[in-house]
């Protein structure tokens, strides 16, 4: 599987301290996407779906989250991951889609993908509804879809009103997690200008 990043810990990608894995494709590209660098799906680094569940694991972190790129571009290794992890009694299972619900559902594959989590997030990037209001979600277009009863409480009361990003600074490089900004935020203008 093609993989952008693995960030062992984030708080700004879901609740508490989380695993993120970007997955490297996409085939939706939504106008103003973010992360635009990871739409080729012959970028990023190659990862068995056994390897990054150990990776995943071996952090210890208390939940992950799957976003991208497109996870669902990628549902044959995606689903065997998440088998992986699921054998592994890995708990608190969060995956953004830019796929719609309807479009989710309506493939096999990505169904049976979906019903590997815990919460999915479905429906693409929309600037007209961006940043919006909810916490760790893009666009008020989003919609949010319990698999299991463990992110009820949550989806039930959701944070309004809490934008937030993380700056990760590397030796070459400088990445921000978090909410997408506003196209003429300053610092999403920085962020821009290094070429991330
Ligand atoms: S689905 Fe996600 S990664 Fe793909 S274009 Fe939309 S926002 Fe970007």
């Amino acid at each position: 599987m093609r993989i952008a990043r693995l960030e062992e810990y984030t708080r700004v990608e879901g609740p508490g301290r989380r695993t993120a894995v970007w997955f490297q494709g996409c085939s939706i590209v939504c106008p103003q996407c973010c992360n635009p660098e990871m739409h080729d799906p012959a970028a990023g680094i190659e990862m068995t779906p056994e390897d990054l569940a150990d990776a995943i694991v071996h952090a210890r972190a208390e939940g992950l989250t799957l976003l991208g790129g497109e996870p669902l571009d990628q549902s044959d290794e995606l689903r065997q991951l998440l088998l992986h992890l699921r054998n592994l009694h890995y708990q608190d299972i969060i995956m953004f889609t830019g796929y719609t619900w309807e479009q989710v559902n309506a493939e096999r594959e990505r169904a049976s993908v979906a019903e590997l989590c815990d919460l999915v997030i479905a429906g693409p990037f929309e600037t007209a509804g961006a940043p919006g209001r909810r916490r760790w979600i893009g666009s008020d277009n989003q919609t949010l879809h319990c698999i299991t009863g463990r992110y009820l409480e949550l989806v039930a009361d959701w944070p309004q009103f809490v934008k937030e990003v993380e700056i990760v600074i590397g030796d070459n490089e400088m990445l921000i997690n978090g909410t997408p900004l506003a196209a003429d935020d300053e610092l999403a203008g920085l962020f821009m200008q290094k070429g991330e």
